[in-house]
């Protein structure tokens, strides 16, 4: 079995396989030349890096109640924000997350004055939570069947601000003993490769990224569209910079 019951409607999902292949690695670290030394390092790193990282998600399935066009409530916890109203207006169920690598990788210290280190480390990492995300992904349209799924972080645009990860993480209750990511002060998690949001059913293929302004960035899954906003009521001006 994949997943375990932790506490009152927390599931934990803590047997991530976890097995990146060194040449994506040096492919997302850019290393554009077959650098003997270089890629001996990385695929070292690898292999150290799979026995000791632990990917997890722990997630709700959470009951959604729409309370008017900016605001909703899941599982009780009030949530702000016209963008999430609207995509969870026909929906009774959406599915909270938080996504880490995980401490145990978190811990690993490489040499400060070994950049070349610490940055395939930083990559590998990387990987980790990617690999926990990907796996939240398909265990969810696997358990639930939900159609097409969709999700928002908080942080991402300027309707679902980053402070909204507080309310985010008060719905799963002591997440440090649960998954061992705590919220900083400035809303930031830790270990910083660890991602928070809400997975929900969605038959149009909503994705955040058509409103987030990021540029360059290599996970983009559809064009940045921000006038797109004003169909859920949202002011482009709100948009973060
Ligand atoms: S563009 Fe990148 S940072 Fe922005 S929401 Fe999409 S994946 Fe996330």
């Amino acid at each position: 079995m994949e997943s375990t019951t932790v506490t009152t409607g927390v599931i934990l999902l803590d047997r991530i396989p976890f097995k990146p292949e060194p040449e994506a690695v040096m492919k997302a670290m850019r290393v554009r030349r077959a650098i003997a030394q270089i890629e001996d390092m990385v695929k070292e790193m690898v292999t150290q890096a799979q026995a000791i990282a632990r990917p997890r998600v722990i997630y709700r399935v959470s009951h959604v109640q729409h309370v008017d066009e900016s605001s909703v409530d899941i599982d009780g916890v009030r949530f702000t924000s016209r963008v999430l109203s609207k995509c969870l207006l026909n929906l009774n169920r959406a599915f909270p997350c938080i996504c880490t690598c995980g401490r145990e990788i978190d811990k690993w210290v490489v040499p400060a004055n070994d950049v070349m280190r610490g940055y395939c480390l930083e990559t590998i990492k990387t990987f980790a939570v990617g690999a926990a995300i990907q796996f939240i992904a398909s265990h969810l349209k696997e358990t639930y069947a939900p159609g097409q799924l969709s999700h928002m972080n908080p942080g991402e645009f300027g309707d679902w601000p980053i402070t909204q990860q507080r309310p985010l993480f008060s719905i799963f209750g002591d997440t440090e003993k649960l998954i061992g990511v705590t919220l900083t002060d400035s809303y930031m998690m830790k270990p910083l490769k660890s991602r928070s949001g809400i997975y929900f059913a969605n038959e149009e293929g909503f994705e955040s990224c058509q409103f987030c302004p990021v540029k360059k960035c290599p996970g983009r899954r559809a064009r940045y569209q921000p006038e797109k906003l004003k169909d859920y009521g949202v002011q482009e001006t709100t948009v973060q910079a």
